[in-house]
């Protein structure tokens, strides 16, 4: 592994959270794909939010997996396939750790977080809630933690209720409070907000559901890559997150739950994999996590991901936090000088990213501009149209930080700012 952290030999500041830094040039070597430029500038990828760039690592995991020991898991007694196997539940392993799991089986593989939240509501959901429940959701969260509830509100009749926040992002935890009753059956609150970069106070959160008997799910999508993750401390019910946020292969994440709930929740799909024994008038299933895993999952990309743990933990989530925190904090400082431009999402506690909106300059304006500059941003409504209403704009610029950033792509973003500035205004 190439990863070098430089914070006992090289004890160079990075931000004022920041103790020592990690050598963020070594990270950059480690992803092959940041090498290149775009429209003849080099590329600054400031899209890490929406899907993460791939060290390395992991792509060779993943060429040594095909290449080496390929074969279909769990079922094979040939070499092949418990080497295969051995990896894939390698990986489970190395997610339990990720996320303080009491068990790898309570971690089951799963498309990704969006996978994760409709599983949770088409299986507990269907299995548990009644007409007139409540689920209680933020106003913050990604559709993947919306539009499930909304097909249980269609099938059941359950009632949607909305956590307001403030003009800065932040949750009014006093609403939450007067929202929680004896209906709300279960909580469902994003970590991290993929379109404010908001912290949400999630152990909070917990312990007072808890107390007013609803489960709680988190959506961990934006907090796996930057912060460290202990469910058993949180007490989480459910936690959720993709490996393609951590740096790791599209195409699987994670549906992690406490063990009781888990069993009592019926399959959401049936199929191979899954099953004890099966006769044409009925089948068994098998325990978790397998009950919930139909069909041959996503073999290479597990192992892809358990690679990408694996280099997070090299480097370290301190390193990792404190290097990104003065990213934002850096960058924040810096736009505050361009007079057009206002920040949306300015929380007590913020991560790794920065939406903003421009006078006169449309988002996709925004994102052409720095596109032509190499410089990649999100723009749109980052699938929180619900929050885009709140806010009263119809789409942000979104840049988000990642491992690899620096502060001179920080110069080169708020330079191109300043033109788009010069353009508009
Ligand atoms: N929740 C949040 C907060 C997200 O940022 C995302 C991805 N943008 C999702 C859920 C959905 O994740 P995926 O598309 O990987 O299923």
């Amino acid at each position: 592994m190439s990863v070098v952290l430089s914070a006992h030999d090289t004890p160079a500041q990075s931000g004022s959270n920041s103790i020592l830094a990690f050598d963020v040039e070594a990270v950059r070597r480690d992803f092959p794909i940041l090498t290149q430029q775009i429209h003849g500038k080099p590329l600054v990828y400031l899209d890490s939010a929406a899907s993460a760039q791939k060290p390395r690592q992991v792509l060779d995991a993943m060429n040594e997996a095909h290449e080496c020991y390929y074969s279909n898991v769990h079922r094979g007694i040939h070499s092949l396939s418990q080497t295969a196997t051995d990896h894939f539940e390698a990986a489970r392993e190395k997610v339990a750790r990720f996320i303080n799991a009491p068990s790898s089986d309570q971690c089951i593989f799963t498309r990704g977080a969006t996978e994760s939240i409709n599983v949770v509501a088409s299986s507990w959901g269907r299995k548990f809630l009644r007409e007139g429940d409540e689920i209680l959701i933020s106003a913050m969260e990604h559709h993947a933690n919306i539009v499930p509830w909304h097909f249980l509100k269609e099938q059941i009749g359950i009632t949607l209720k909305i956590i307001p926040i403030d003009d800065n992002g932040d949750l009014d935890m006093e609403a939450f409070d007067s929202l929680l009753t004896e209906r709300t059956k279960l909580v469902g609150v994003t970590h991290i907000s993929n379109a404010l970069g908001t912290i949400n106070p999630v152990r909070d959160i917990i312990r007072k559901a808890h107390d007013a008997g609803a489960l709680v799910l988190v959506d961990g999508c934006q907090a796996a890559p930057h912060a460290p993750i202990d469910v058993q401390e949180l007490d989480a019910d459910f936690y959720v997150f993709s490996s393609h946020k951590v740096y790791g292969p599209t195409g699987i994440g994670v549906l992690y739950g406490k063990a009781d709930i888990l069993r009592d929740m019926p399959p959401h799909q049936g199929g191979g994999e899954m099953i004890d024994i099966v006769t044409f008038e009925g089948s068994t299933y098998k325990d978790i996590p397998h009950r919930f895993e139909a069909g041959t999952p996503a073999i290479v990309e597990a192992i892809g991901f358990g690679a990408a743990i694996d280099y997070i933990n090299a480097i370290g989530k301190e390193h990792i936090a404190a290097h990104e925190a003065g990213l934002l904090a850096y960058a924040q400082d810096a736009v505050s000088s361009i007079k057009s431009l206002r920040i949306i999402g300015q929380a007590r506690e913020k991560a790794s990213i920065l939406s903003f909106v421009m006078d006169e300059a449309h988002p996709h304006d925004i994102g052409t501009i720095l596109d032509r500059r190499g410089i990649a941003v999100r723009v749109g409504h980052h699938c929180a149209q619900p929050l885009m209403q709140r806010f009263n704009v119809s789409a942000t610029a979104r840049a988000s930080f990642g491992i690899y950033n620096t502060r001179t792509e920080v110069d080169a973003f708020v330079e191109a700012l300043e033109k788009v500035q010069d353009l508009f205004g």
